[in-house]
Formats: C-alpha cells, structure tokens, sequence
C-alpha cells in the first residue's frame, strides 16, 4: 500500500474553538454525562475538534456546515440509544476518513486502535450498503460479520442513517426516494432483526413520510384528533388495576403509545380497511421499575385478570421463551365490561430496553454484573457468528440452527445449505426452490429433500433457519406439477421451459398423426385455414388443437370431419366473419380516448425544471395519478415519460433498478383536464341508495361518472365509484359528499 498523503496537521489540544462550536461541544458534553458513567470528557473534545476542522469550509444540503451531522449522530449515540464515550467519538469521526483527508493511521495515532477499529469498521459497512445489486444475505452476512467484531459498529451505522432521514426533506425529490426505499428494504428490517424497536419504528414513519407524505399527514392528522379518547379510555381502564398496583407498593409506569404511522398504514392496506377500524389497536404497557423481577410480572398478570376477563388464546409469555431478537413480556389480551379488547403487556423496566433499543441495551447491559437470560443468548449469538464465519463446519450450523429461527423480513426466510452457507428465499420457498437457487441440475434432479436432519417431502414450506439438504437422482426427476409448489423466478422459469417443452413434443406428434390423414385424403389447407378451423373447434390455438390430438383427448378424426365442411362450405363464411371482427377493433377504449385527448389538449398539466414543452408523457395505468398527488416522472425505454405516484408499487421497483431515469416533476396550476379517480364505499343497504349517489355526484356535484359497482348481502354493501375528476381536491370533495348520504358508513380513495 502506498504511503498514505500527510496533510493531517491539527495540534488538537491545542487549538480553540469559536464560541458557537464551543457551545455546541459543550451540550454533548452534558448529554454524556447524563447517559454514562465517567465519560473521558478529553476524547470526545478531541474527536469534536477534529470532525470541525477536518469538514471545515464543506456544508450540507440544509446549507448548515457540515460537521453538525457528526454532531448530531453523536448526540443520537449518546441520548438515544445510550452508548460509550467510545462510540460517541466515533461518531464524531464516522465521516472523516472516507470524506476528508485524514486517514486511519491519524485517527489511531490520535485515539488509539479501538476508535480506528470502529471508524474502519464504519467506513466498510458504508461500502457494504452502498455497493449495487449486492444480494441481501450478502449484505446480511457482512453486516453479522462487523456485529461479531464490535456491535458499535452497527448501531452507530443506523444513528447516521436515523439522522439522514431526519434532515432528508433538504435533499431533492429524487434523491429523497431512493434514499427511503434503501432505508426500508435494508435499514428498518435489520433495525428490526437487531431489536431496535425504537429506530425502527421512527426510520419507516420517515420513510413512509418522504415517500407518500399526504398519507402521512392523513394518519398523523387523525392520530392526533383520536389522542385525548385514548388516553382518556387507558385511564378508566388502569383505574382498578393502578390502584391494586400502589396497595401493593408498585414502583411501575404505564405507557399506552399508540401504533406507528407506518404500522397503521400498512395494516390499513393489508386488510383494506379504514383508520377508524384499525387505529384503536394500542397496547398498554406495563414497566417495574427496580427492584421488580420478572416473578412480580406475574403478580402484576393476576392483578389485571382480577378486574377483566382474560381471553386464553392470546395469552404469551416472551419471559420464560424470549424472541429471537431478545425481546421478553408479558402479553395478555382482556375483555371489559363494554365488549372491547385490549391488550396488556408487563415487563421490567429492563425488559422494556431491551424491547425498544435491542441490541444496545443488550451491549449497555453487557458490560455491567446483571446477565440474564436474554444477554446470554445474544452472546451465544455472536459467538455463532463469529465461529461460522472463521470455520464454516457442518456441525456448527446445524447445533445454532434451531436458535436461529430468524423472523428478519416478513418476506423473506434465510436458510442454509448443509455447508452451511446462507440462501435468501421468498417467504413460502419449498425444497424445489432451494434446489433450483443452488443449481438448476439439482433441482432437476432433485428426488427428496432433508429439513434439518429429517426426512421431507420436495413440497413442504421451508422456514427461516431451517437447514436443507437436497437428494437427488441420477436423471431428470423434474415433474411439471411442481410449478404450483415453487415461489421463485429460478425455479418457475426452468419448470415453465420444460413443460413448454412436453407440450411441444406432444402437439408434434399430434400434427404427425394429423398430416398424414391429410396426406391419405388429399386436403390441401394453408396454416391459417387450419388456424380458422381450430378456432371453430374451440381450440385457443393450432398448437393447443394439436395437443389436444397427440395426447389423445381428442380424436383426429373428428378434425378431419370439420376440416371436410371447411373445404365444401365455410370458406366464403370464415372470411366474413373476418371482416366484421376487424370492424369491431377500430376505435380503442373510452378510458385511452379521454386521457389521450385531455393530455393533446393541454400540455401545461405538469412542470419539469419549469417546463415540460417538449415532452410526450402519460400517466402511468398502475396508479392513475391526478392533480394533487405527490408524483414524479420516470424516463421510459421509447423515450416518453411516465408520471408515477410517490407511493407506486412499480415505481418503488424502478427507483431501485433505475434512478437515473427518475425527473422531478410538479403538477401546473390548473389544468382543465379530468382524470380517473375511485372511491371504496361501505354501508348499510337500502332502497334507493344508488340512485342517491349518482345523483349526488351527477347532479348536485356536476362530476361525470364512469361507473359504479355495488354488491350487497344480508343487509350491509360494498361499492366501487369510478368518476372522472379534476384534481385531488375534487376527488376529496365528492369523498366528503358521499359520505354525508344516509346510510354510508365508509368512503375513501381506492387504489
Ligand atoms: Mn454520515
């Protein structure tokens, strides 16, 4: 390696600092000596004077200079999640060595080898997220790999990113996108793998905000209005039980946060249902504070079910069988006297930090005499990793497999190879899909498979942490009904490719068969007269009739019979019935016409830079933007840019795969134009509802519907409107005046 360049040349201790930076310094300060003990004071000014100096002159997108972000990751080490003097004067520095000048050499002159150890270490993991199209469990795998060296590592990575997320609205559009969809598919479920709740919780709401921030304001705004009931309802319902609680001489808190933005969003769309049905479901909690054990847990359990009616089966105890992450509690779900639901949870004032901060707890906790279960097992899981990573031996995996049943994305299960080598699956992977991820032969081949030790059959689920072995035969096993049991492109392809195969092999010898009667009774007959013939027949196509033929369900001769008539009468017939087919195509939908005309008749709907002149777009079919969503534009392959919502499906895919050809775009004033818009109604059924409706949107709101589609049973209904609609303020109008009719209990926006 060469020499590195020598241009690090502060004499920290003794240079001065402006009276702002001084102050700045000192608030750091005092916030380490509120969260640890003794913290070396001397460090972390040091750190703090070489973060200044070495960034000095740079500023950030906020236009603030930029060693305040170093900053205020520090204060995020040292307030929020509750580190070291250590970790708060790599904080500090996390940036300097891959930014400025200084290298590690300076950094382990001036701080000693663990703060180099933990810079370098910061300096690498940015590479290990920043390297493109690097697979997950690779990610996964490196990511352990930096944990097992100094868990510092970890967490002060994830405090950088909690506080680029939180200054992200100074960054463009643009680039806020990509940067939240990076934070959500690997931040947040690592967060999550790792235990810490907190950040967790707060980088998808920041995610969630940046990517759709009218849905954002939407759940937030509702929150809000719904708070003073809440804490209302948690009062009476704690009455009883505080009061038992304080007799008893309890030292306890009670929190009853609600769910996360986010987490209520995402249940609002899995189960399709609105705020008001889903917004409800907070826990109340518990904590002990010292010296409460977790046998006084159990009290505090018999106190609640002495006031309220336990419902058994969703009764858990995280205490005596702790998650994977470390979490332990109490949870008890109880009945009150009015019929409604709520859920307890009880743990030590312990418990609970590790239930919020995961990992740092447990790395705060570490050090200190108390061990309990939980840190024990979290070492063992370190230790693991440690020990697969220096000498990956069969038996190693299998002895941790059975503690590692990793829960780390819902979507994706991790399992391992009988090296013991890790394979990301989509969650409901069989053995096939393992088979055909390791080698498309072995999935060809593949005749049986081993789920940790057992035999099982080639169909049955995988979970995470299982460890798979594939048996296989010496030819081709490959069996066509498998397409329903596999998950993966891999293996569908392959499956898909070799059926596609059997079929052809099939219809030949069908065609075989059929060109020889021909060849006996003299047709003569062009393809598209044989193609005219199947279609008479009811086959899709000429390949599927011969099919039919080869494999026997249907007789040729009946072929040769239709193909008799064909050639004395049905000529003339066939070429009419072309004709008029053709007529029918002319024309296109309604739906292209009217977004196609609106779009030639104004094209000042959208700005570009200040100006979309010159540009064809169109408005993408998955999301139907209008007026008033948040959008942006994506370059297409023909050149023409498509406008997507924020919040698109499709688009969060082309932000990963393609984000140099995502443009900034804002909608114009005002544009004359109608668009598609579809509002979800529920409600109670009744005579002449649905003429109410449409007059109310016809008439009285002078709106254009396309449709509407109304299914009703036993009393209740569910209806789709589809309208054309001026912008999303028009929309929320004709939202807010349905709602008013009698008897509709719901209506919102349906994507
Ligand atoms: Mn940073």
């Amino acid at each position: 390696m060469p020499e590195a360049k020598v241009t690090y040349n502060f004499k920290l201790n003794e240079y001065e600092l402006a009276d702002v930076q001084q102050s700045d310094l000192a608030k750091l300060l005092e916030l380490c000596r509120e969260n640890m003990k003794d913290p070396d004071e001397h460090l972390i000014e040091r750190a703090f004077k070489l973060t200044f100096l070495s960034h000095d002159g740079i500023t950030r997108a906020s236009g603030e200079p930029y060693y305040l972000h170093p900053l205020a990751v520090a204060e995020i080490i040292a307030e929020e999640i509750g580190m070291d003097d250590v970790s708060v004067a790599a904080a500090l520095l996390h940036d300097t060595v891959e930014d400025t000048d200084i290298t590690l050499k300076d950094i382990e002159r001036e701080f000693g080898p663990v703060v180099m150890q933990l810079i370098d270490g910061l300096t690498k993991i940015s590479g290990v997220f920043k390297s493109k199209n690097v697979k997950q469990a690779e990610t996964f795998m490196k990511l352990l790999m930096y944990m097992a060296e100094d868990l510092r590592v970890v967490l002060i990575k994830f405090a950088d990113r909690l506080h680029n997320m939180r200054t992200i609205h100074h960054l463009p559009r643009k680039k806020q996108l990509a940067i939240a969809t990076e934070t959500i598919e690997l931040y947040a479920p690592f967060a999550h793998r790792f235990g810490l709740y907190k950040i967790k919780s707060e980088l998808e709401d920041l995610c969630f905000k940046a990517t759709d921030p009218t849905g954002y304001k939407f759940i937030a705004r509702k929150l809000k209005e719904k708070k003073e009931s809440r804490e209302e309802f948690i009062d009476i319902f704690m009455e009883p039980i505080r009061e038992q609680l304080e007799r008893s001489g309890f030292n306890f808190e009670i929190k009853g946060r609600p769910k996360h933005i986010y987490s209520i969003y995402k249940k609002m769309m899995r189960q399709q249902k609105p705020f008001e049905e889903v917004y409800d479901l907070f826990a109340i909690r518990i904590i002990l504070d010292e010296p409460h054990t977790k046998e006084d847990c159990w009290r505090v359990y018999s106190f609640i079910t002495d006031s309220y009616t336990p419902i058994p089966e969703r009764f858990r105890d995280f205490i005596s069988v702790p998650k994977a992450n470390g979490y332990r509690s109490l949870h008890t779900t109880v009945i009150t006297n009015r019929g409604r639901k709520v859920e307890v949870q009880i743990r030590t004032r312990h418990m609970d930090e590790i239930a919020e901060k995961g990992l740092a707890a447990h790395w705060k906790y570490k050090e200190g005499a108390e061990k309990q279960g939980t840190e024990a097992g979290f070492d063992k899981f370190v230790d693991w990793v440690r020990e697969v990573l220096e000498n990956p031996r069969p038996d190693a995996a299998t002895e941790f497999v059975e503690d590692f049943q990793l829960n780390l994305y819902s979507q994706e299960i991790y399992v391992f190879t009988p090296n013991g080598e890790l394979r990301t699956l989509p969650q409901g992977a069989t053995p096939i899909d393992f088979a055909f991820d390791i080698h498309s032969e072995i999935g060809e081949r593949a005749i049986a498979a081993k789920i940790n030790g057992k035999m099982v059959p080639l169909r049955n689920k995988l979970s995470s942490g299982d460890q798979v072995e594939i048996i296989t035969g010496k030819t081709s096993n490959l069996n066509p009904d498998w397409i329903n049991d596999v998950v993966t492109h891999k293996a569908r392809s392959r499956i898909r490719q070799y059926i596609r195969q059997e079929e052809r092999k099939v219809s030949d010898e069908g065609r075989e068969s059929w060109e020889k009667k021909a060849e006996r009774y003299k047709f003569e007959l062009s393809d598209q007269d044989l193609a005219k013939i199947a279609n008479k027949l009811e086959f899709p196509s000429i390949q599927a009739m011969f099919f039919a033929i080869g494999s026997e369900s249907y007789d040729v001769n009946r072929l040769v019979k239709a193909v008799r008539g064909f050639l004395s009468k049905g000529r003339i017939e066939g070429e009419e019935e072309e004709k008029l087919q053709k007529d029918d195509k002319k024309g296109g939908s309604y739906d292209d016409r009217i977004i196609g005309d609106a779009q030639t008749a104004n094209k000042q709907m959208l700005t570009m830079d200040g100006n979309l002149d010159n540009i064809k777009y169109s408005f993408s079919k998955c999301c139907n933007p209008i007026p008033g969503d948040d959008v942006v534009g994506y370059i297409s392959r023909s050149g023409g840019l498509k406008i997507h919502r924020t919040n698109c499906n499709n688009l969060k895919h082309l932000i990963k795969t393609e984000p140099e050809y995502i443009v900034d775009v804002s909608w114009s004033k005002k544009s004359g134009n109608q668009f598609i818009g579809a509002i979800k109604i529920i409600g109670e059924d009744r005579v002449g509802l649905i003429n109410d409706i449409s007059n109310m949107i016809s008439t009285s709101l002078k709106t254009n519907m396309k449709s509407i589609n109304v299914s009703s049973d036993t009393g209740a209904f569910e209806g789709t409107i589809i309208l054309y609609v001026d912008d999303l303020k028009h929309l929320e109008k004709v939202i807010k005046r349905v709602m008013k009719i009698e008897g509709i209990k719901q209506a919102y926006r349906y994507e």
